[in-house]
């Protein structure tokens, strides 16, 4: 029969398990039990010599695999028992990614499209491409499973145009200046009008013997400027001309972007959730943004289109315009109170069971261990305020 351990260095062996359950449990002894419980561990790719004590936390177990359930949840209990027999199922929490789970929040990002990667491949689709920014882990684990990268045209657009800034501020590049919005305008159109690498790489780089066409005959000496030197330099450096080989040539990634800021509406960053509530936020501005994401353009009463106009500080004084779109809709409250009063109230013990099920990581503080207050507040007296001697 498989033991319960509590041992505090022990630690689950399941491959991508970081967030484990404090109760341990060792794989059965004997075959062929045992083997089932190694390729859980190893997710298929089982190594050739397998570690001989292993464990496996509660958290990849079905609830009906062990006895004593409740009395563990309502504290009468201090060790889960399993029951004889029993085999480990879930891989828990695959798609709310804990920074902690993966090293910091700048390697969140490669683990939530594995497990995105992987959720797809799991609803049967089958992906051709994909459109991100140039975050380099994400290139080479795109490259190392084999599929086409793009690169979101508006993420070179700013850093370039970053660039372009940064050159023109120098005193002897100042007529740089004059070229940004037109140097600008040519990124998007080189990406929406290629259809291959090289075409946009012909494309790209044409716009250097653009300017020095269609520079007036009274600016001829911009081409032998120190601006128009870093331009060809900025505009045709190994690297650069690598990312344009992959611009996105259709979709980019601005409605991601725009989720995200839906996202920042319903959790906002400056305040900590509870890894429920943090679930749920998600999910609310999942169903806001699917209800509200193709609103069509509001019109006046006389069928005009409406717009208003911003003057940003970065323009100087120039304006922007951006179509006014329809008002938000709300559905998806109200088809969530239909389903709360009508259906949850009266029969709520599959939705609590299905709440239970959701396996919850430890809080991200909870990783470290605290120091007692008064050492803390010592800290605090020596760093700022000197104690009396
Ligand atoms: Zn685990």
């Amino acid at each position: 029969m498989s033991k319960k351990v509590r041992i505090d260095k022990a630690k689950c062996a399941v491959v991508g398990c970081v967030n484990q359950h404090v109760v341990l449990h060792r794989p059965p002894a004997s075959e062929p039990r045992r083997n089932v419980w190694i390729h859980f561990i190893y997710r298929g790719n089982v190594p050739t010599n397998v570690p001989k004590t292993l464990f496996v936390c509660a958290n990849h177990f079905e609830e009906q695999c062990f006895s004593n359930l409740r009395q563990f949840r309502e504290g009468f209990a201090e060790r889960l028992h399993l029951l004889e027999g029993s085999i480990p199922s879930v891989y828990p929490n695959e798609n709310v990614v804990e920074s902690n789970e993966v090293g910091g929040s700048y390697y969140m990002e490669l683990e939530g499209l594995k497990r995105s990667l992987d959720f797809l491949k799991a609803q049967g689709i089958t992906l051709d491409s994909i459109v991100t920014d140039r975050h380099p882990q994400i290139q080479k684990y795109l490259r190392e499973i084999n599929i086409t990268h793009y690169y979101d045209v508006w993420h070179i657009e700013k850093g370039l145009t970053k660039k372009m800034i940064k050159i023109g501020k120098n005193k002897d590049c100042t007529e740089l200046n004059k070229w940004i919005r037109s140097l600008k305008n040519h990124i998007y159109w080189t990406a929406a009008s290629s259809t291959t690498p090289k075409e946009r790489i012909a494309k790209w780089t044409s716009v250097i013997n653009h300017v020095q066409m269609y520079t007036p005959m009274k600016m001829m000496h911009f081409l032998t400027t120190p601006a128009f030197c870093r331009l060809e330099g900025l505009w045709t450096g190994k690297r650069i001309l690598k990312d344009v080989e992959k611009m996105s040539p259709h979709l980019q990634t601005s409605s991601v972007e725009s989720f995200h800021s839906v996202i920042l509406r319903f959790a906002p960053k400056s305040a900590s959730f509870p890894f429920i509530g943090m679930l749920c936020r998600l999910y609310l501005a999942a169903m806001h943004f699917n209800e509200n994401t193709r609103r069509p353009q509001a019109t006046k009463s006389t069928g005009e289109l409406m717009y208003r106009v911003f003057y940003p500080k970065y323009r100087r004084g120039e304006g922007i315009a951006r179509p006014i779109k329809e008002k938000a809709t709300f559905q998806y409250v109200d088809d969530i109170l239909e389903l709360v009063f009508e259906e949850v109230f009266h029969d709520p013990a599959s939705y609590v069971q299905e709440m239970q099920m959701i396996p919850i990581p430890p809080p991200l503080s909870t990783e470290h261990s605290r120091p007692d207050k008064d050492t803390v507040v010592a800290g605090f007296v020596s760093r700022f305020n000197p104690a009396p001697v």
